[in-house]
């Protein structure tokens, strides 16, 4: 009769608020009373509240109150943005029927994706 299996779990955590302005996570699941001082739950697994699988805490989930994981989390910006590109980059078979040249096109990009990433190395050249 082994009584260790309750402790053999990876916590399924939720966040609240104390008076004091304090934050601290919590388990949510049955018998379990563990609580953690959310900076120190970084870099520590727990169960995503959306799908339900297990995930380790990043510093982006450690804001949310009931964490989840990067699957599911969805950024519309993003999404947008790859579309925006997968379409400008495409065949210059438009050239012609393009007002803007599709060099300035790829020099907004670029210093698009330059200015999210703080990556700026290759293609500051002309193209
Ligand atoms: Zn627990
Ligand atoms: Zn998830």
């Amino acid at each position: 009769m082994a009584k260790s299996a309750v402790q053999k779990h990876i916590h399924k955590v939720k966040r609240l608020r104390f008076k004091s302005g304090n934050h601290m996570y919590f388990c949510t699941l049955p018998d379990c009373y563990f609580k953690v001082n959310p900076a120190l739950f970084l870099g520590k697994k727990t169960i995503c509240w959306r799908c339900g699988e297990e995930f380790i805490m990043n510093e982006y989930s450690l804001r949310l109150a009931r964490p989840h994981c990067e699957k599911c989390h969805k950024t519309k910006s993003e999404d947008k943005e790859e579309i925006h590109i997968d379409d400008i980059v495409s065949p210059s078979a438009q050239d012609t029927n393009s007002t803007i040249p599709l060099s300035d096109k790829l020099t907004a990009i670029l210093n698009k994706q330059a200015a999210s990433n703080a990556v700026a190395s290759e293609g500051d050249e002309d193209i």
